[in-house]
Order: structure tokens, then sequence, then C-alpha cells
């Protein structure tokens, strides 16, 4: 664990986890409580719900619940140590560490990611003030980057020295190392790692700098783009720049648009598609698709034409498989790259997204599109490639579609159409590698179905859980014949008992979680009293079966017609209260007697 325990109680208390939430989801007020689009299932309807108070929320789709912390844990893929930092973070609380080697490392991190801070304020202030930036600033300004473009996305300038920044930071050279930012220069001394390079600041979903990506200048030094090395912080197999920037919009329109560049990214941006991201210098990864259908599960690639026809196949339909996502492809004019379009065309860049098709229906066409249908040797040689990128997927109904269709524009006979698509031989250990322990975090919606609880006693344990004070002593187990829903009682009913959550059952947690996020609908009296009801019937029934004889009955009969009574008692609003005091009593002293004969 390491964390000091009041630092944690401190965590829990202050979460604000409204805050937090609409961080990733659009949330809107209904009632007392907060609804919105679940960001652990897809979903068109709302059925995630908060409850602000009691620092809670629920899916009433997919069955997730939790605090802030289980909020941040999920959404960020944390552990448990490092969603309550997430969140100290956000709520400025220095953590205390158990355990001083935690301390370390935490504070290693941060002193990496204030340098990289440091960092990007430097390239950025060059950029707009240095004088050796001038040539830089009109060669941005001539490919359309205004000035409020390099303010928005904090671009930079490294100036042509070798240790520019380096002496500006004035720190350790294995600091800067460890950063990513310089090295060792052969005389000793530090020099930088970037150099005459137009700087991109990339960072972490969070808005913290993880490193750069740095773009020649015509004319300038090989290679056209260098990015930050591995470090601690950067992984560029899992960053993806623009994140922290385009999350909120692509929540709100679930979709996600991948692009290979920074200046793509930007380029959409200007367009008013500010729902795009970018790999930094890598192919997609399934890393990268894991982080973005925590956002969208529509994912619109926006590679220039070569790059999406050369996509990976194979590995796209895992993912929409795996990780439950819709791959759809942009089609980007030939020859154009999103960033260009945009500044060129930005209309035609929108209806690209907009008309972006799944990945296999983009592939078949552009087959199509190259081969002569007007004449019987191209519908041939049509129909064969077609057919080829048809057997590539993995679902056999998928497959039977498109070959229908493409049969049709190929005007092909269905059946020799479909000697053509010969199911794709299993690819050894691919489609078959098994779902390891990671696949757990990746399909969070498919949790336990609802618990299938009396309604009496889903409202009574409601009751319990939002007006304690009121129904408390009026609550005793034999009101409960759910397994579940006993277990939630026992739970509910110690005190501190939202701190012991974590060790119950995932049904419990799950039903609480509901119930906290739900309203009382009603008075809790009356609630309580429709419980007893339920009671008082369930025991006459229980008579009639044991008592055989009519002796026993008779001897039972003036206990029936007491609770007769009160039951009547109970449907009336002035006698209820006295009436359900009265049967609770009798309830009470039942216990000890029910237990005996069980
Ligand atoms: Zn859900």
């Amino acid at each position: 664990m390491g964390i000091h325990d009041e630092d944690l109680q401190r965590v829990k208390l202050e979460s604000d986890l409204v805050g937090v939430v609409s961080q990733y989801v659009a949330l809107r007020k209904v009632g007392q409580r907060f609804s919105g689009l679940c960001p652990f299932h897809n979903e068109k309807t709302p059925s995630f719900s908060v409850n602000a108070e009691e620092g809670f929320f629920y899916c009433f789709g997919c069955q997730k619940s939790g605090d802030a912390i289980t909020f941040v844990r999920e959404i960020e893929h944390l552990d448990f140590v490092g969603a309550v930092e997430w969140l100290a973070n956000r709520m400025g609380i220095a953590l205390r560490y158990t355990d001083a080697s935690d301390g370390a490392a935490r504070k290693e991190r941060q002193e990496l990611s204030d340098l990289l801070e440091q960092a990007a304020d430097f390239y950025h202030q060059t950029l707009r003030t240095g004088k050796e930036a001038g040539k830089v600033r009109s060669y941005l300004r001539s490919r359309g980057f205004d000035s409020a473009t390099v303010e928005q996305f904090r671009i930079g300038y490294a100036p042509d020295q070798w240790d520019a920044l380096a002496s500006h930071l004035n720190v350790a050279t294995d600091k800067l190392e460890a950063a990513g930012l310089g090295r060792r220069g052969q005389r000793g001394s530090p020099i930088d790692f970037f150099r005459d390079r137009v700087m991109f600041p990339v960072a972490d979903a969070n808005g913290v700098v993880v490193g750069f990506g740095g773009r020649m200048l015509p004319e300038g030094q090989q290679p056209k783009y260098k990015n930050t090395a591995q470090t601690r912080l950067y992984d560029k197999s899992k960053v993806l720049y623009g994140l922290h920037w385009a999350k909120k919009q692509i929540v709100a329109e679930d979709e996600i648009i991948v692009c290979e560049g920074y200046t793509d990214v930007i380029g959409c941006f200007r367009a008013g598609l500010d729902r795009a991201v970018a790999t930094c210098g890598t192919a997609l990864t399934d890393d990268h698709v894991k982080t973005m259908v925590r956002f969208a599960k529509r994912i619109v690639i926006a590679f220039d034409a070569d790059g999406a026809g050369k996509a990976a196949a194979d590995r796209f339909y895992e993912w929409e498989d795996k990780h439950n996502a819709e791959v759809f492809v942009a089609a980007i004019p030939e020859g154009a790259d999103p960033g260009q379009l945009a500044e060129e065309n930005p209309d035609a860049l929108q209806e690209a997204i907009r008309s972006a098709q799944p990945f296999l229906s983009y592939r078949i066409n552009r087959v199509l599109d190259r081969s002569d249908l007007d004449r019987a040797e191209g519908r041939a040689r049509a129909a064969a490639d077609s057919g080829a990128i048809i057997a590539e997927h993995p679902n056999e109904v998928v497959r039977d579609q498109y070959l229908v269709e493409t049969a049709q524009k190929v005007r092909v006979d269905i059946e020799q159409m479909r000697r053509l698509i010969v199911k794709p031989p299993p690819k050894q250990n691919q489609t078959q590698v098994p779902r390891t322990r990671d696949h757990e975090f990746d399909e969070p919606s498919r949790a336990t179905p609802p618990p299938e609880i009396p309604q009496v006693e889903l409202n009574l344990l409601r009751v319990l859980i939002h007006e304690s004070e009121i129904v408390k002593p009026l609550v005793l187990q034999p009101m409960f014949t759910d397994p579940v829903a006993i277990e939630a009682l026992q739970l509910v009913t110690k005190d501190g008992w939202r701190d012991q959550m974590q060790s119950s059952s995932e049904a419990v947690t799950a039903l609480i979680g509901r119930l906290l996020v739900e309203e009382v609908i009603g008075d809790p009296i009356e609630l309580v009293s429709r419980a007893l009801d339920a009671v008082i019937g369930r025991w006459n029934t229980e008579l009639r079966y044991d008592v055989n004889d009519i002796e026993q009955l008779r001897k039972h009969q003036p206990i029936v017609q007491w609770l007769a009574q009160r039951q009547e008692e109970m449907h009336q609003e002035e006698t209820r209260p006295a009436a359900v005091d009265a049967v609770v009593d009798w309830l009470r002293n039942q216990e000890p007697e029910e237990q005996a004969n069980s």
C-alpha cells in the first residue's frame, strides 16, 4: 500500500466525484443525482448515475459502481495507489508514504515532469519572442500556423545550439537524460537532445508533459521527426498526442479521430474536428486502442490513403473484437494527409471524417475503385481481390454480408464468389491467444447481471442507506429473503460501512452502489410497513404449512388476528407509525424462536 492513512482518508473525503467524472462524461443533473453516458460500456441513453453527496457512482447498464478512487482506477487503468496519487495530485494534496521507496519513486517522477514542463515553457517562449526564432515564425506562418495556434498547442522552437536548454535548466546531466531532454557530450558537459526543431509538447491524458516531438525545418537536419526516446514518463506505444485537449469532445461525440502526425491533429482542430489524436512516430498499438476505447468506441483512422491501405488488417479486426471498438477509415484523397487537407480544403477533411467507412468496406472499395468493372477480366480480378480481403475478416456473419454486397457489385454469381472466400486458415498463436489477465480490465461491461431481489426489499435497503436515522431501529433481518440483500443489510448496518465496502462481494458492492445513487421514493415508514406486510404474509403461509392439527391452529389464532389488525392499521396513515412499531416489536421477539426452529 504505502500511503499514509491520514492522507488516504483526506483524499477519500475531499474527492469531488462529480468533478472527476465530468472530465470523462458529460453529466446532467437529474433530481438529486447526476446522470450521463457510461464510460465503461457502450450506450446511447444515459444509465450512469452519480450521487454527489455520497461520492458514489453506479451504472444501471453494466453495474459498475464505486467511489472516486474506483472510478479513477477503472478509467485510467491505475492501481489503487496510482489512483489515490492521481486524485491527490488533482486536489493539491501532498501524500506521505509509509514506505520511503514509494515516495522516492514518486518524487523522481515529479522531478522529471517539472523539468519537462520547464522545457516546454522554454521552447515555447523561444518561439514566441526569441531573436533566433524569426525564420521559424515566418515558416510556421507560411504553413498556416498563426499565433493563436502556436499558443493553443504550445508549439515551441529548440534553438540551433548545443546546449541552449541544458544551460537554461542547469540541472545534473543524468536528470536531463532521464527526462529525455539531453545527454552527456564528448567533452563531458551536457548537450541538448533537440536542436533546431519545431517542438510539439506531448502530454498524457491529464495534460502532464511527458515528452516532445521535434519537426525539422526545411533544409534542416534529418530525420523529419525526432521524438523523445523511451523514458520513465514517455512510452511511445502508449502516448497519444492531443488526447488531453480532445478528450472532452471525444467523449461527447463518442468518436476519436486518429492521425499519424502532430500537424494532422492541429489541422483537424483547425477544421473544427477537435476530437483528433496522433500516435507519436509509431504504428497504432494495442495499448493505444485500449486507451482510446476508454473515451470512445468509434475509432476513425485518418491516415494518408497509403497508410490506411497498408494498415495491419488482422490487428484491426482483433482490436474490434477484443476492445469492443468499431474501426472506421476516413477516405483521405490519394496523395494528401489530414494536415494538408485541413489547410487546403477543411470541408473536404470534414466530409472524409463524416463519411468514414468500416475498415473492411473501405478496403473493398479501394479495390473496386481501381478495377475496370466494364470488362469481364476486370470483374474477375476485382472478385478475387475483394474476396481475399473479405476472407480475412474473422466473423462469418460479417463475411457473408460483404460477400453478398460485393458479388452484386462485381456481377459475379454469389456461389462463385463464396468459393473465393475460403475461411482463413487459423493463424497459429494469433487468433488462439488466450485472453490474459488484463482482459478482465478490457471488458468491464460484462459484469454480473442485476440481482433479482424483491422490490420491497430493495426499497427497504435504499431507505436504510439514505434515511438511516429514521428506519435503522425498525429494520430487521427477517424482513429480507434474498441472500444478497441480507449480506447488504449486514454491511450497511455496521458503523463506518462505506469503508468496508471493498471487502464485500461483487454482487453486494454493485447492489449498494446502485442504491446509493437511487432516490428514495415514498415515505420511509410506509416502505417499512410494506416490508412488514410481506413478513406477515410469509408468516401466515408458513403457519398453515407447519401446523396440521386444528388444536395448534386455534392456539395461534389470537396472534393471527392481532397481526391482521395491525396490518389494517399500517394501511392507514394516522395509525401506521404505532402499528409499525408494534409489528417490529413482535418480529424482534420472534427472532430467537425462528433461529431455534431452523
Ligand atoms: Zn455502464
